[in-house]
């Protein structure tokens, strides 16, 4: 049990924020029409707010919005959200609005419980004992006489913090008040939640990312002995030794290249990937490609044609990276190939008004769902169907290529007439001036 959130639920402080929250009696009688209208404009204002609440927004932001929203319908221009943060037993100060710097760097080294308990002292039914003078100074050289909190809570009843408006004078708040209030500290304890979770998910993505690093690196270290030991075992002059070295080199091969994209999309996707560019033509790294991928189109008796215009068309990238985005996508068009296909369309075309360098690679192969065609390039995403099934891979190839052109300032798309129709991947590479 958090020892804060004890004291913010107990008695003391509840009296304090939760007295508020009950309507006085005795009210005089209103003009029903103005109520009724400023009723409509708090529920519109409100509305609007939730609606800002979508996922993906800023937390501070939206609290922020919130706050100022209570600041302006309530009259009380200062104001703060206080939270606990994950597992955290301390109240954190989340925004504020119109504190001082001095009051706040109080309450921090104070701890912002204090503040409850000083909020709950200086309530109509507090008492002055319950907190340290320190705290009721703070508060008087704030100009605070008065605090209206209301209690965060999860949809399934934990206290996440605090929505707390200062008054300058104690005064009972209206009805309508009230309500805005508990509206308020709702959108905001859901805006707590929200931002929770998506911190927790970032977490856990940050921690996926480090595993595959650490996988991706641990298998790359015995795979060095082991191709090794095939380089010897092709010496053997027997015929059954040297068949079997050909298989394990395959499989090796495909191990590698499996390594090699897990190893670099981890490091992609931390920022770690320096290219070494420069100016060149695009023409040899296209070459480049198809003899990295030679084997793969050989093993599939693919048949490759390639156009290209004679004119260099210069670039400014890193050469093995593109090479390597261009062999993957090569790969792809052998592995997704049908048996005895049509061969493969690698073209490379100049479009100088757009200044760009399009390399389109065209496959007669399994094809591709529309509603597919941009989720490929997410990671492990695998087409799933019975043509797909058995053929190896893990899904991010495309992950990577797509970043990897990013990278460059490029682009890639993929298109399709549907399963069974062959699939086309347009790059784009931007052209280099001069
Ligand atoms: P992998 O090939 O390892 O599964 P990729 O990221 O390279 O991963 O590709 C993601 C998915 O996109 C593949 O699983 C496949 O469903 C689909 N795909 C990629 N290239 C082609 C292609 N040339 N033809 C049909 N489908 C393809």
């Amino acid at each position: 049990m958090r020892a804060a959130a004890a004291r913010a639920e107990d008695a003391s402080v509840s009296s304090a924020l939760m007295s508020t929250l009950t309507p006085r009696r005795g009210a005089p009688a209103r003009d029903h029409r103005a109520e009724l209208e400023a009723d409509l404009l708090q529920a519109t204002r409100l509305q609007a707010l939730a609606m800002r609440l979508v996922p993906g927004a800023d937390c501070d932001i939206l609290l922020r919005d919130i706050l100022a929203t209570g600041a302006d319908m309530l009259g009380a221009p200062k104001g703060c959200v206080l939270s606990f943060e994950g597992d955290e037993t301390c109240l954190r100060l989340a925004v504020a609005q119109g504190l001082g710097g001095r009051f706040v760097a109080h309450f921090e080294q104070r701890g912002w419980a204090a503040l409850c308990d000083a909020a709950a002292a200086c309530s109509p039914a507090g008492s002055a004992t319950l907190s340290p003078a320190e705290d009721h100074a703070a508060l008087r050289a704030e100009g605070i006489a008065e605090i209206h909190s209301a209690p965060l809570l999860s949809r399934d009843g934990r206290l996440l913090g605090l929505l707390s408006h200062c008054f300058e004078a104690p005064r009972p708040l209206q009805e309508r008040e009230l309500r805005a209030l508990k509206t308020l500290a709702r959108l905001a304890a859901d805006c707590l939640e929200r931002c929770a979770v998506e911190r927790a998910l970032r977490e856990a993505d940050r921690h996926k990312d480090e595993f595959l690093a650490t996988l991706a690196h641990e298998l790359r270290n015995p795979l060095g002995p082991i191709r090794n030991a095939i380089e010897l075992l092709h010496r053997s002059r027997s015929a059954e030794v040297g068949g079997t070295a050909a298989l394990l080199e395959r499989q090796v091969q495909q191990i590698v290249r499996l390594v090699d994209d897990l190893y670099d999309i981890g490091r992609v996707a931390r920022g770690q990937v320096e290219l070494q560019r420069r100016r060149q033509m695009l023409q040899p790294i296209v070459a480049q490609a198809i003899e990295n991928a030679g084997a793969m189109l050989h093993a599939g008796a693919q048949q490759l044609l390639l156009r290209q215009p004679e004119a260099p068309l210069w670039v400014d990238v890193d050469a093995q990276r593109i090479a390597q985005a261009l062999t993957n996508l090569l790969h792809n068009a052998c592995k997704y190939a049908e048996p005895g296909a049509a061969p493969i369309e690698l073209r490379v075309e100049g479009d100088e008004d757009a200044g760009e360098a399009l390399i389109r690679l065209r496959d007669h192969g399994i094809g591709i769902a529309a509603d597919q065609l941009e989720r490929i390039f997410d990671m492990f995403v695998q087409v799933d169907g019975p043509q797909r099934r058995a053929r190896d891979g893990l899904g991010i190839g495309l992950t990577l290529v797509r970043r990897l052109v990013q990278l460059h300032g490029g682009s890639i798309e993929a298109r399709s007439d549907g399963p069974g129709c062959g699939s086309e991947f347009v790059v784009r590479l931007p052209l280099a001036g001069g």
